[in-house]
């Protein structure tokens, strides 16, 4: 069966490719698809922004498709950047700009707590979903370290690590990161139902963790 990841962003696509990879299913990405609707994340939750996306590219392509949103959240700043991650810096989207902005907003400031959160929702074709959450605690340092990776990798260390996710290799921060843990939690609670081929949700509910929400 095809599977729809609904990102257009590459390191993204590599790393969930890399996590979500299952015998009879075939991973097919948004630049399969001419002419997909762009999917304005306005909502107020991570969540709500995966549910969003996955709903709306699995009604228009009749697939089963995978959504994620995700972002930091810096303790200091109230949860800021979170939903806004972004675009924190303004239009258009800039890696560099964020991270300049969160370093002077963060200047003098010794509580550097900070999480990166991931959401995964699994939109049925007929635009039912559920939704699973990860997410991996870690630290802003001063100044950015390492060229791996893309957004606020430079500027993160992970907990129980000294280097940021841009100075590790890819195969360890798709071990550790958010991301890892949602597509791990989403492969437990889906797996086996899109593995089987199945038309809409055949589940309702986990054995152990946190349970997705249906919607
Ligand atoms: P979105 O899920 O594409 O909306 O991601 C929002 C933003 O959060 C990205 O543009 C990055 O700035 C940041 N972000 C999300 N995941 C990561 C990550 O794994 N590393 C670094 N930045 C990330």
């Amino acid at each position: 069966m095809k599977l729809l990841i609904a990102t257009r962003n590459l390191h993204k696509l590599e790393e969930i490719k890399a996590i979500f990879n299952m015998a009879s299913i075939d991973l097919v990405s948004m630049d399969d698809f001419k002419n997909l609707p762009d999917v304005i994340e306005d909502g107020a939750t991570f969540e709500s922004n995966a549910i969003k996306k996955a709903v709306m590219l699995a009604l228009t392509t009749k697939l089963w498709t995978l959504a994620d949103d995700s972002g930091l959240q810096v303790d200091c700043l109230n949860g800021e950047p979170g939903i806004r991650s972004a675009r924190y810096a303004g239009e258009p989207v800039d890696y560099t700009a964020n991270n300049t902005k969160l370093l002077k907003n963060m200047k003098g400031i010794s509580n550097r707590f900070a999480h990166f959160c991931c959401a995964v929702a699994l939109s049925s074709p007929s635009g039912r979903s559920q939704v699973v959450m990860g997410k991996c605690d870690g630290r802003i340092i001063d100044d950015v370290k390492g060229s791996n990776g893309f957004g606020y990798d430079p500027l993160f260390v992970p907990n129980g690590y000294d280097q940021t996710f841009a100075e590790m290799d890819n195969s360890l921060k798709n071990r550790i990161s958010h991301r890892a843990i949602a597509l791990g939690l989403a492969v437990e609670s889906w797996g086996d139902m899109l593995k089987d081929g199945a038309v809409d949700w055949t589940i309702q509910s986990r054995r152990s963790g946190r349970p997705p929400r249906n919607q």
